[in-house]
């Protein structure tokens, strides 16, 4: 029997099962394994075929401890914070006068050394040159506090760093602190802080889960779905991303038993958010057959109760006219971004060619309020949002799988290629 709806009971099972029965699905722990069984295991069941679990090593962030105190004229005071994987431990508590930084315009007066013995609060992003990182480093600050401008808020995010920049650089040891307390912290002239931050990075072991539905043509190309199934530390990602993995899992459902031409691969990457690591993994493992895969198509953080959908095209205007008009005819309404973004499982198939389309609900200029923080729950995510989504992308791929000849031509923009090549050489180092 065909299922041409999504359905709302079981869409809000696997959110359960993933939010709440496991929680938090942090690369390479107990956490996420348990999250990439039950993925297989739904896949097996909707009758999918070729179920299997990819694994590889990654690193394992455990046992965090971080503490930040400031001290404005009043005494210490304790505020909440949280710590950047990735970056290296004070080793004790760190005290020091404070540093402030807005970046990127301030990096250029980073010197070796010159910040050895104070603590630098950057307010902006962290370095996403280089350069700017390079830099930052050999200043050697005791620590680093971060204020995410993009987040005016009273929480601190979780976050993370470029690993390739950690490995061959290093990284100071770096925590984030909600928005509005450094707001205050500004309105003082002197000021001291101490931070504490000990992290464990360990080797473990993540999954990526594959599933079939195979097409009747083995001369036609695949189409590979995907989603990430791992989560930031200290939060559930309902949004980012079990909305995607949800999303798969019902696409799983709903696809079965057609008579497609084309196979449909379904993927769900382990270690995502160290900058998917398990999608640039699974390319590398696969890459002779990445010439077959017609397209990739990206679910990351779709299900925002306000918001606009997303669109991120990287293939032509051929691609993105046709994919834009059948969504449209299926009732969803994107914004069409054409950019390389670096930042989600499609970017390593960017990389070897394959176009993709990565499907993102924006509800705050530039990303999202809740990004990694305790606010990603299944309080404040939205299931007939999710189901608009899948059914729609639904209607794409039924029409997709079902042509013999496919009405785009399979390959990058070139608006989009050369950017590809650099965030791929200097975040990635892919191609290897
Ligand atoms: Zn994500």
């Amino acid at each position: 029997m065909n299922e041409t709806k999504p359905r709302a009971a079981r869409i809000d099972r696997d959110w359960k099962v993933l939010c709440q029965d496991i929680g938090v699905r942090l690369a390479g722990t107990d956490g996420e394994e348990w999250a990439a069984r039950y993925i297989h295991d739904e896949f097996e069941k909707t009758g999918c075929e070729n179920c299997h679990m990819e694994t590889f090593p990654c690193r394992s962030r455990r046992k965090t401890e971080v503490h930040v105190e400031a001290d404005l004229g009043k005494g210490w005071q304790e505020v909440e914070s949280a710590a950047v994987t990735g970056s290296s431990s004070t080793g004790g508590t760190v005290e020091g006068e404070v540093v402030w930084l807005e970046m990127p315009e301030h990096a250029p007066l980073l010197e070796p050394d010159s910040l050895s013995d104070r603590i630098a609060i950057i307010f902006g992003a962290l370095p996403e040159v280089v350069e700017h990182h390079v830099r930052l480093v050999k200043s050697r600050p005791l620590a680093v506090v971060h204020v995410d401008h993009r987040l005016p808020f009273d929480w601190a995010k979780n976050d993370g760093t470029y690993p390739l920049w950690v490995k061959k650089h290093g990284f100071p040891p770096t925590v984030t602190v909600p928005f509005r307390d450094a707001w205050s912290w500004r309105m003082t002239d002197r000021m001291r802080l101490r931070v504490q931050m000990e992290m464990e990075m360990l080797e473990g072991e993540s999954q990526n889960v594959v599933a079939e539905i195979p097409g009747s043509d083995p001369d036609r190309g695949v189409m590979l779905i995907g989603a990430h199934h791992d989560s930031q530390a200290g939060n559930v990602g309902a949004d980012d991303n079990a909305s995607g993995v949800v999303a798969i899992l019902e696409l799983a459902r709903m696809l079965q038993a057609r008579d497609f031409r084309r196979t449909i691969r379904l993927v769900s990457f382990g270690t995502e958010e160290q900058l998917s690591v398990g999608s640039a993994r699974y390319v590398t493992d696969h890459r002779d057959e990445l010439e077959h895969i017609d397209l990739m198509i990206n679910f990351d953080s779709i299900a925002s109760p306000l918001g606009h959908h997303q669109l991120f095209c990287s293939g032509g205007e051929d691609l993105a006219n046709y994919t834009v008009d059948l969504l449209r005819g299926n009732g969803l309404h994107v914004q069409l971004k054409r950019e390389a973004v670096p930042f989600a499982d499609h970017f390593p198939f960017t990389v070897y060619e394959v176009p993709s389309l990565w499907f993102f609900r924006e509800n705050f200029p530039g990303g999202r309020w809740q990004h990694h923080s305790v606010h990603d729950n299944l309080d404040n995510v939205s299931t007939s949002v999710l189901m608009d989504v899948v059914s729609a992308v639904c209607g794409l791929v039924e029409d997709a799988a079902m042509r013999g000849d496919l009405p785009f031509v399979c390959g990058l923009d070139p608006s989009i290629r050369e950017k590809t090549l650099l965030f791929a050489k200097t975040l990635y180092e892919l191609p290897e």
